[in-house]
């Protein structure tokens, strides 16, 4: 019935390795993100192959997997997302860690809330600096 029954410890850690097909990582990749059982089978398997040394987060990183594109971020932040991709991202930022996504997060935020701002200050810029634009041009 799902596709994560169907995919083997051996696989999990293949998909770990990236030592599968394009075709075989995506499905992996998008089971994941849709099943909480999928990613504690994953965790436990990272932790039992790393013998407790390297954390699960060091893992994540080291392999570059799983990053959600900056996008997807900026919908999460927005609360934007399918609730399977939205759990997902927040796996991501707050059980694996991953600074680089968080880090990018913070960004959006700031970037978010000063935005507007800068906008409409450099609209002022302009406007006073050109000298000529219309009274009703806005
Ligand atoms: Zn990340």
């Amino acid at each position: 019935m799902t596709v994560s029954s169907s995919i083997s410890d051996s696989e999990l850690l293949a998909w770990l390795d990236e030592d599968l097909d394009t075709e075989r990582m995506t499905e992996i990749e998008l089971a994941l993100r849709a099943s909480e059982e999928l990613k504690s089978r994953l965790i436990v398997l990272i932790q039992e192959r790393d013998h407790g040394t390297v954390t699960v987060g060091e893992v994540w990183r080291r392999q570059h997997l799983s990053c959600p594109p900056r996008h997807e971020l900026g919908s999460f932040l927005l609360g934007a997302l399918d609730s399977a991709v939205h759990d997902y991202v927040r796996f991501h930022l707050e059980i694996i860690g991953c600074r680089t996504c968080q880090a990018n997060l913070e960004d959006l935020k700031q970037s978010r809330s000063t935005a507007p701002d800068v906008l409409e200050r450099r609209q002022r810029i302009f406007a006073s600096s050109a000298g000529k634009l219309p009274r009703d041009g806005k």
